[in-house]
């Protein structure tokens, strides 16, 4: 288990104190995959470096796999983060080393015989499956494929937690998904705890278990991930959710639950019912043609469209009772002006 105990990083700049971390508690359990989402600056980055001591917190505790590593000498330290892998946006490989040379490098010093440590690498290079680039230098590779040598280099020496800093940021989203795919079959084969710190909400949805968001310093929310983004508490989830994922992304996550519409309150809203699917379909279509909205939210076979010139919000009803019902129920939660115009 990690525990971060009143953590606060604060860095002295010339200018002025730049208050990174501000008092976050967080526990997260053996075998988690936890991601810790944010928008650029709001501290993801150093509370993650503060788990392995990259940075010291300026204040509070930081507890691994039972150690206070906050009490350690820097001996002690460093064989403790030997226990804790690290990955990176920009993979951090040794340029003038092979692939293999590169997944080596941990176990230098280690209590492994010779013939043990090369096994250890094969089955790392057969784990990433890079067998066939194990004499390649990084130079020769994709970005994936460096992220993968990197992750099997941060695994050499079996550590409990593995730290991902963006680690998907630099790749594209179809490496992306295939990395993420390769970090869960780790997490599911070994039981590693992952921390996973992202700006992209495909990569949290993707594979996390828990989620908590950060803005300036602080942890905002924190929970599982359907419970966080089915009903974000925090303005900067409801903003988060609405501008770095598509769409389409919020529905898969709460399809089975409740709809997700980042409302202000006193908007003015426009009703229209209708009673097919495929009408409201063409009338949508029609509407988000004529007044360039592109922006629709669906739950059930309820239909919004945010920012059209019809109201702030149009939703376009049709199909079951009960979807309507849901839906009109969690608007008005929401004090939404309502205008209904029927077909
Ligand atoms: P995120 O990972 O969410 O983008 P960071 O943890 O990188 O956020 O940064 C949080 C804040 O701390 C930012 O304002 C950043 O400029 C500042 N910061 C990070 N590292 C340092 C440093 N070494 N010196 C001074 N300020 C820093």
């Amino acid at each position: 288990m990690i525990r971060l105990e009143n953590i606060s990083k604060t860095f002295n700049t010339k200018d002025a104190d730049v208050h990174a971390v501000r008092d976050v508690t967080l526990e997260i359990q053996d075998g988690e995959i936890f991601g810790i989402i944010g928008f650029s600056g709001a501290g993801k980055s150093t509370l993650v470096r503060c788990i392995n001591l990259l940075e010291r917190p300026t204040k509070g505790r930081v507890f691994v796999n039972g150690a206070e590593l906050t009490s350690l000498n820097e001996k002690e330290l460093r064989n403790e983060r030997k226990k804790i892998g690290m990955i990176f946006q920009h993979f951090n490989l040794m340029s003038q080393r092979t692939v293999y040379q590169n997944i080596a490098y941990p176990l230098k010093g280690s209590k492994l015989s010779k013939e043990e440590q090369e096994q250890k690498i094969l089955s790392l290079l057969e784990l990433i499956d890079l067998k066939d680039k194990k004499d390649a230098y990084p130079s020769q590779l994709s970005g994936g494929q460096k992220q993968r040598v990197a992750i099997a280099r941060a695994l050499a020496n079996d550590p409990k937690v593995l730290l991902c800093d963006e680690a998907t940021s630099a790749l594209d989203p179809q490496t992306t998904k295939s990395i993420l795919k390769l970090l869960k079959s780790i997490n599911e084969k070994t039981g590693i705890t992952i921390v996973l710190i992202t700006h992209e909400m495909a990569v949290v949805k993707d594979i996390c278990d828990k989620v908590a968001v950060m803005e300036n310093g602080c942890v905002v929310e924190e929970g599982p991930i359907l419970e966080v983004f089915s009903h974000p508490k925090a303005k900067i989830t409801k903003n988060f959710i609405a501008t770095t994922s598509s769409i389409s992304h919020v529905y898969e996550l709460v399809e089975e639950h409740s709809p997700v519409v980042d409302i202000q309150k006193g908007q003015r809203l426009v009703k229209l019912n209708y009673d097919s699917v495929s009408t409201s379909k063409a009338l949508i279509s029609e509407v988000s043609r004529n007044f360039h909205v592109d922006t629709n939210i669906v739950f059930g076979n309820v239909e919004i469209i945010q920012g059209s010139p019809l109201g702030d919000l149009v939703v376009i009803f049709s199909g079951k009772h009960e979807d309507i019902d849901q839906a009109i129920a969690y608007l008005e939660k929401y004090e939404v002006g309502v205008e209904v115009m029927k077909q």
